[in-house]
């Protein structure tokens, strides 16, 4: 199984020479060349999650390096549980938020670092890998990357914006996992790591990303949405419409290679923050990029999402697009409104930004079957969530593992070289 660029003009690569590789080099996104049918596998003849992701993923594995691996990759990956919780017969939610860093990023981070280590250990080298972070994604990749061999990370964030809560998950860690408290924005960070990415002095630092484009972060992505499905058609003998909070787009691109495969599924649906480029250009027809805004559902404020391109890509025609996809943007205003009547009427805690998705199913879809997907722990976003509901949101074992560690990080300005001050590793 080969994937190639969504520019067309890198060569095709197997699916580990990808993940280490990250961007293709024509400056495009890896996607499989083509998309194998899943064999309806029925999930009770699987014992576990793993089990079936491997099932799953196995093609896209063949002929490459971590083909025997992939057995034990799933296996090591997801490692916790994934819960789906039916708020009604026909209204489920597909909770991704039990891993350590109670985040749906936390699927994605362990896959990709359970095969770069296997990787590297194969190769025999190093990496250093550069995160900046606006919150959630440091979180999980220095979750998944903690104590893995042959690679060590710094990551990257700005003071006084992430909060409490988070910055604790970026900088309980040690080790191999290096933090680095920036004097100035989300941007001035991620301006950092680019300018160390084209710094060839800092080569034998072999610096990598671990960010949302990688191949290795989007094919676990694929895997939850076919078993929810099929297990949501057990039940029902329907299949669900499924709602996602989407900024990037990655996630809701692993629903849409499921349903390329033939998952069960009726129809994928976007919920947007006020960041609208996806909206926009399913009115316009044109693509216009713009410049994020802020909301409370932080981890979708995306103005410019990075995988559209993979999007794009599964349906280039215009018509095509529009029929296979749709999107919603929503208000913070109806965030607030949407939290408050969730409890209210189901006693059910969202975060914001599983709210979008919760809106979308109340005006859109409120008489169909449907899976909303949540994306994150409501406790993570305790000072949006408490005031509304006026009651105390349960901080879930996972997170107050990691609250009550100590924390250590440097406090840098936005120079990249004071990065690179210690003996390289
Ligand atoms: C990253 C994130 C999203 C958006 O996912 P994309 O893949 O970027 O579309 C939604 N909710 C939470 C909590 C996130 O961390």
């Amino acid at each position: 199984m080969k994937f190639v660029s969504t520019r067309g003009k890198a060569k095709a690569v197997t699916a580990g020479e990808a993940i280490l590789q990250g961007l293709a080099e024509d400056g495009g996104l890896y996607v499989p060349e083509t998309f194998p049918t899943l064999r309806n596998l029925p999930v009770g003849e699987v014992s576990s999650y793993g089990e079936f992701a491997f099932e799953m993923l196995a093609p896209f594995f063949e002929g490459d390096l971590l083909e025997h691996d992939l057995a034990e990759i799933c296996v090591d990956a997801f490692n916790f549980p994934i819960v789906l919780n039916p708020l009604g017969p026909e209204r489920w939610v597909l909770e991704l938020t039990h891993g350590p860093t109670c985040a749906f990023k936390d699927f994605g981070a362990r896959f990709l670092a359970c095969s770069m280590e296997k990787l590297l250990e194969k190769h025999g080298r190093k990496l250093t890998i550069l995160v900046a972070t606006s919150g959630d994604t440091g979180g999980a990749v220095a979750a998944a990357f903690h104590g893995r061999k042959g690679i060590s990370v710094k990551v990257l964030f700005p003071k006084g914006r992430v909060s409490e809560r988070q910055k604790k998950q970026l900088t309980c860690w040690g080790g191999n996992i290096e933090s680095y408290e920036v004097d100035g924005s989300f941007d001035d960070c991620q301006k950092m790591v680019k300018s160390a990415f084209m710094d060839a002095s800092l080569k034998d630092w072999g610096l990598s990303s671990a960010n949302s484009i990688n191949l290795g972060r989007l094919l676990p992505q694929s895997v939850y949405y076919a078993y929810s499905s099929y297990l949501f058609r057990a039940a029902t003998g329907k299949k669900p419409i499924f709602i996602i909070p989407s900024g990037n787009v990655g996630n809701c691109t692993g629903a849409y290679w499921s349903f390329q495969m033939g998952a069960p599924i009726e129809r994928i649906s976007l919920a947007l923050n006020a960041n609208r480029t996806v909206l926009d250009y399913l009115e316009s027809g044109k693509y216009v990029p713009r410049a994020s805004v802020q909301t409370l559902a932080n981890a979708m404020d995306v103005g410019a999402p990075s995988n559209m391109e993979r999007l794009l890509n599964l349906y280039p025609r215009f018509e095509d697009f529009r029929k296979m996809v749709s999107a919603t943007s929503v208000s913070d205003d109806e965030i607030r409104k949407t939290i408050k009547q969730t409890w209210d009427e189901d006693h059910y805690i969202l975060c914001p930004h599983t709210a979008t998705a919760e809106r979308v199913r109340r005006d859109k879809f409120a008489d169909k079957p449907t899976i909303i997907v949540s994306t994150a722990h409501p406790a993570k976003f305790w000072t949006i969530v408490e005031p509304l509901i006026g009651s105390p949101v349960p901080v879930p074992q996972e997170l107050q593992l990691l609250l009550d560690k100590p924390s250590s990080f440097r406090s840098i300005g936005c120079d990249y070289h004071e990065l690179f001050q210690e003996a390289k590793p």
